[in-house]
C-alpha cells in the first residue's frame, strides 16, 4: 500500500480512539495534515480550540504564525506533515497529562514509520521532549530555550548498535535530522518571539 492510503486507512482508525478520558471532550480528532510523502515532519503538543473544531492541526492564531514562518524560508504548508504528540484537545488548552501521552504516542510512532521524514521539527517542550527520548538523545536534551534552532543527528541505541545497517535505515534511526524550534505561540504573546523564530527557521533552507 502506498503512504498515503496507509496514512488514510490509520485515520480512520486513531479517530475511532478511546484510549484516554479526552475523547470524551474533543469535537474532532485532530490526526495530522499534509503530504504522506513529506520530508519535514512537523510536530506539536495538542490541539487547540480551533483545532479541536475543524479536526485539523494549526488553524488557530499559532497556526498563523506557523504559516508565516513557513512561506519566509520558502516551504509549503501542504509540502509538510503537521501533526501533534495528543490527537485530541485537553480542555482549557492545559499541559498534556504523561498518561495522555504514553497513551497517545503509538499513533504518532506509526505516523513516524510511515511518513519517515528527513526532517523532524519539534515545536515546544513537550514534542521536543518525546523526539529527542524517541532518537536517543537524552544527552543532548535541556530546555527550548538553549537548544532552539539546532540541528540534531539521533545516536543508535545501544540495543541498536548491534542491527545491521539496513535495520536501522528501516526503523528510520540515522537518516533523519532533529530540529527543535520555539512553539509559535510564543509570538501570539510576545511578538518579538516571531523575529527569533524566524532567524531559526532559516536553518531549513540549508537542509
Ligand atoms: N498548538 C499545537 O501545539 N498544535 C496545534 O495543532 C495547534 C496549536
Amino acid at each position: 500500500m502506498e503512504k498515503t492510503q496507509l496514512l488514510d486507512e490509520f485515520k480512520k482508525e486513531v479517530e475511532k480512539c478511546r484510549r484516554c478520558p479526552l475523547y470524551k471532550t474533543r469535537t474532532k480528532v485532530v490526526f495530522g495534515t499534509g503530504s504522506a510523502g513529506a520530508k519535514l515532519m512537523v510536530i506539536s503538543e495538542a490541539p487547540g480550540y480551533w483545532e479541536d473544531q475543524k479536526g485539523e492541526p494549526f488553524v488557530g492564531a499559532a497556526g498563523k504564525v506557523l504559516d508565516e514562518l513557513l512561506e519566509s524560508v520558502g516551504i509549503k504548508r501542504e509540502d509538510v506533515y503537521i501533526c501533534n504528540i495528543l490527537k485530541c484537545r485537553p480542555s482549557n488548552n492545559r499541559d498534556p497529562q504523561p498518561e495522555e501521552i504514553e497513551a497517545c504516542v503509538p499513533y504518532l510512532e506509526k505516523q513516524i514509520e510511515i511518513i519517515r521524514p528527513e526532517v523532524i521539527c519539534s515545536l515546544g517542550n513537550f514534542a521536543t521532549d518525546f523526539i529527542f527520548k524517541k532518537y536517543n538523545l537524552r544527552d543532548k536534551l535541556e530546555g527550548i530555550s538553549k537548544i532552539h534552532g539546532k540541528v540534531f543527528e539521533p545516536q543508535v541505541a545501544a540495543e541498536d548498535v548491534q542491527s545491521s545497517l539496513f535495520e536501522q535505515k528501516r526503523r528510520g534511526i540515522k537518516e533523519v535530522k532533529i530540529i527543535p524550534f520555539y512553539h509559535p505561540a510564543v509570538a501570539t504573546y510576545n511578538p518579538n518571539m516571531k523575529e527569533v523564530l524566524k532567524e531559526d527557521f532559516k536553518v531549513l533552507k540549508n537542509l
